[in-house]
């Protein structure tokens, strides 16, 4: 018969156990007799999930060169763009958008942080398939998520409350909307704070925002998509000289890229951007990281002329993995 718990001999600590608790508390205490203190409580932090345009690379029926060996490797492809924002003190993490490649960037987002389950909170920028139609795995097919909490702009509350399959999300309670207005802060926790800003682009279903996110003494602007930047009332000028670092909208390199009517698909071009902010100091420049990039754009091959062009401009391009401690 097998003795009950309360049979079994009490369990001391292994030796070696009991050692490395001795050691650490002599580290800790050493450590505050020197002056160190305690230690510091690890700062917040973004990272970036994903960088390329809404439709991801490769693209679906490309048969250029900018997609041939992301169709025979897979891990030389990229993700769509997105970024994660983690507390490492209280293991919370959200995403700004959910995107077709949310299964995998929810899994590294949580690997972060030995999470599980919805992220804390999505933060949705606007209703293009790439920026919110991975809401879709929280839903009854997949996740079943209960209450994932969606912060939206208001036409973005009406679309998806409006329209199938979201609105079944809605409806069946695996995501509740919650409300963000143009210009005021959302604080995620005591720590953590963001705030969406209005920007012009093809606003078929719902507005478009960019976002300020800032902990600390930092803050950093995730700026995926916009029309050219003299359709703006801000001067994107000033968007970088507010915060540490400004990802902005990267999606083409320059004209002529992709065959068709590119007036139609109006993003400010790398080139175009360079240009403009060609004249800002060196320090100003080197806070500007160009994401959000079509399978066209020849940055994509981080050691083209291309992407060598816009180095040596001063200034930087995404990529999945960058971290920026908001301390
Ligand atoms: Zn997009
Ligand atoms: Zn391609
Ligand atoms: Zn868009």
């Amino acid at each position: 018969m097998r003795p009950l718990e309360d049979d079994l001999p009490r369990r001391r600590p292994r030796w070696g156990v009991r050692r490395v608790l001795v050691v650490a508390a002599c580290a800790c205490a050493a450590a505050v007799l020197l002056g160190a203190g305690p230690p510091a409580v690890p700062s917040p932090y973004v990272v970036v999930l994903g960088i390329a345009q809404d439709a991801g690379h490769p693209q679906a029926e490309c048969a250029g060169e900018c997609c041939a060996s992301a169709f025979n490797d897979p891990s030389s492809g990229h993700s769509v763009a997105s970024l994660g924002i983690v507390d490492p003190a209280s293991g919370e993490r959200w995403l700004i958008d959910a995107t077709p490649d949310f299964p995998r960037q929810l899994r590294s987002l949580n690997e972060l942080v030995d999470g599980r389950g919805a992220p804390d909170g999505i933060l949705l920028t606007h209703a293009h398939v790439g920026h919110y139609t991975g809401l879709m795995h929280l839903g009854r097919e997949a996740m079943g998520a209960a209450d994932a909490v969606v912060h939206v702009m208001p036409k973005m509350k009406t679309y998806l409350s409006g329209n199938g399959p979201w609105s079944q999300l809605v409806r069946l309670g695996n995501i509740r909307l919650a409300p963000m207005a143009d210009g005021r802060w959302v604080r995620l926790n005591e720590r953590v704070r963001v705030r969406p800003f209005v920007v012009p682009h093809r606003d078929e279903f719902s507005e478009t925002v960019g976002f300020v996110v800032e902990a600390g003494a930092t803050k950093v602007a995730w700026l995926p998509d916009i029309d050219k930047w003299s359709t703006w009332r801000k001067p994107v000028e000033e968007l970088v000289a507010e915060v540490d670092v400004a990802w902005i909208d990267g999606t083409f390199f320059g004209d002529g890229e992709v065959r068709r009517d590119m007036a139609e698909i109006p993003h400010p071009f790398i080139v175009e951007s360079m240009q403009r902010l060609g004249a800002l100091s060196a320090e100003a420049r080197a806070k500007v990281r160009f994401v959000h990039f079509n399978h066209s754009n020849p940055v994509l091959n981080d050691v083209g002329p291309e992407a060598e062009a816009v180095r040596s401009g001063g200034f930087g391009l995404a990529a999945e993995g960058d971290r920026v401690e908001l301390r």
